[in-house]
C-alpha cells in the first residue's frame, strides 16, 4: 500500500499540475461548448512526453509507473476531464495491450508513433448489443490469406472520428463463445475502415465518442494482437488497468469541485458572511474532501498494486466504484454550495457535475464493478 509518492513522482505531478492550468484548464469551458477535440494540447502533451506515459523508453515514451501515470491522469482531467480520458485509453487501452501482448515488431511499429503522439488510440470493444456483456460481440474476424477481413460495428468509441491506432475485437470462432474472441490492431487507414454516427453527449464533450463500421476491413494477419482466442482476456485484463485511469479522472473532476467550492464558499456573501463560515456549507466541504482524499488512496494503491505485478483487479473495480461515487456526489454538493450560480453555464462546476457522470458507465459501470468485486471474495 502506497501512502506517499516519491520526489520523482512529486516532481512530475506538479510539472503536469502547472502545465494543466496553463494550457488544458483556460479553453476547457469552451472546448466543452463547441465540442472541440484538444489536438494542440495533445501535441504539447506528447512533446512533454506525458502523452505516452506509460510507454517504455525503448519505444519512445517516458515509461513511466502506473502510480505516477494515474496521478498524470488526476491532474489533467482536474483541468479538463475529456483531455484526460483520451489520454487514459491513448495509454491504458491502446499502448498497454501493444506492451503487454504484442510482438516485438508489433511494439517497434506501433507504440513510438503513439508516444509522438502521431496518431491517438482508441478501444474498439463495445458494439451495439455487446456493452457490459461484451462476450456477445458479433463482429467477425476471418482470415483469407494473408489478411484477416473484419465486419461488424463498434459504437460509443472515445476518440473515434480522430483515432489512428485502433485496439479492436472480433469473433474468429463462434462456436467457442467468448474464447474465439481475437484482439487486432486496426489503423484508420485500412481499406473498409469507417468512422459512423458521431454522439451528442451529456459531457466529456471534448472528447468526440463515435461508431466505427468494419466493413470487409483488411486487416494484415500480422495484425493480430496475442493468439487467436486470447481476445477476451486481452479485453478485460485491458480494462482491469484502464479503470485504474478513470478512477483517477473521477478523483481529478471530484478535486477539481471541491476547489470551486472551497475559493467560492469564501467570497459569496450571504446573511452579511461568507457562506463558509455555515456549518452546512462547511460540512459538505468537509465530506467532499474525506470522500476524496478515500477515493484517491484507493486510486494509489489499485496502481501501486498493478506496478508491483500483483492482482489488482478488484482494487481497480473498487477504485473506479468508490471514484465515480465521489464525482458525482462531490460536483453535486458543489452545484449546491454554488447555489443559483452553479446551475449556471457561467461557473465550472456544472461541466464538472455533467463529466462526472460517465465515470461510473464506462470501462464498466458500477453495477459490473460490484460483480467483479463481490465475484473475487465468493470464488
Ligand atoms: C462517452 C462514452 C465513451 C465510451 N468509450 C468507449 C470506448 O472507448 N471503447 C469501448 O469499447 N466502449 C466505450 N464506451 C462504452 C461503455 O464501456 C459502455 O457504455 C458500458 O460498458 C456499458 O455498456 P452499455 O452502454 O451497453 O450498457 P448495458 O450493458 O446495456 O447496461 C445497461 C444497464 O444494465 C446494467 N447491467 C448490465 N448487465 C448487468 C448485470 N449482469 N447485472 C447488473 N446490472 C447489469 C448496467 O450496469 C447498466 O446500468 C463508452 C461509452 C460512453 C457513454
Amino acid at each position: 500500500m502506497i501512502l506517499e509518492l516519491n520526489e520523482q513522482q512529486v516532481m512530475i505531478r506538479n510539472m503536469v499540475r502547472e502545465f494543466a492550468a496553463r494550457e488544458i484548464a483556460p479553453g476547457a469551458a469552451e472546448r466543452d461548448r463547441k465540442e472541440e477535440y484538444p489536438h494542440e494540447i495533445l501535441k504539447k502533451m506528447a512533446e512533454l512526453g506525458i502523452l505516452g506515459a506509460i510507454i517504455p523508453a525503448e519505444y519512445g515514451g517516458p515509461g513511466l509507473d502506473h502510480v505516477t501515470y494515474a496521478t498524470i491522469i488526476e491532474e489533467i482531467s482536474r483541468a479538463c476531464a475529456s483531455t484526460g480520458v483520451v489520454t487514459s485509453v491513448h495509454n491504458s487501452l491502446t499502448a498497454w495491450p501493444i506492451i503487454q501482448y504484442g510482438t516485438e515488431e508489433q511494439k517497434a511499429k506501433y507504440l513510438p508513433i503513439l508516444a509522438r503522439g502521431e496518431k491517438i488510440g482508441a478501444f474498439g470493444g463495445t458494439e451495439p448489443d455487446a456493452g457490459s456483456d461484451l462476450g456477445a460481440m458479433k463482429s467477425t474476424a476471418e482470415l483469407k490469406g494473408d489478411h484477416y477481413i473484419l465486419n461488424g460495428t463498434k459504437t460509443f468509441i472515445t476518440s473515434g472520428p480522430k483515432a489512428g491506432i485502433i485496439i479492436a475485437f472480433a469473433v474468429t470462432d463462434r462456436e467457442k463463445g467468448p474464447k474465439g474472441i481475437s484482439a487486432f490492431i486496426i489503423e484508420s487507414d485500412f481499406k473498409g475502415y469507417k468512422v459512423g454516427s458521431i454522439f451528442e453527449k451529456i459531457g466529456i464533450n471534448a472528447s468526440m465518442t463515435s461508431e466505427l463500421i468494419f466493413e470487409d476491413m483488411e486487416v494484415p494477419k500480422e495484425n493480430l494482437l496475442g493468439k487467436e482466442g486470447e481476445g477476451f482476456k486481452i479485453a478485460l485484463s485491458t480494462l482491469d488497468g484502464g479503470r485504474i485511469g478513470i478512477a483517477a479522472q473521477a478523483v481529478g473532476i471530484a478535486q477539481a469541485a471541491l476547489e470551486e467550492s472551497v475559493a467560492y464558499s469564501k467570497q459569496r456573501h450571504q446573511f452579511g458572511k461568507p457562506i463558509s463560515s455555515f456549518q452546512a456549507i462547511q460540512w459538505m466541504i468537509a465530506d467532499m474532501a474525506t470522500r476524496i482524499e478515500a477515493a484517491r488512496f484507493l486510486v494509489m494503491n489499485a496502481a501501486y498494486m498493478k506496478d508491483q505485478g500483483k492482482r489488482f483487479s478488484k482494487e481497480a473495480a473498487m477504485a473506479k466504484l468508490y471514484s465515480a461515487q465521489t464525482a458525482v456526489d462531490a460536483t453535486d454538493k458543489a452545484i449546491q454550495i454554488f447555489g443559483g450560480y452553479g446551475y449556471t453555464r457561467e461557473y465550472p462546476v456544472e461541466r464538472l457535475y455533467r463529466d462526472a457522470r460517465i465515470t461510473g458507465i464506462y470501462e464498466g459501470t458500477s453495477e459490473v464493478m460490484k460483480m467483479v468485486i463481490s465475484g473475487s471474495l465468493l470464488r
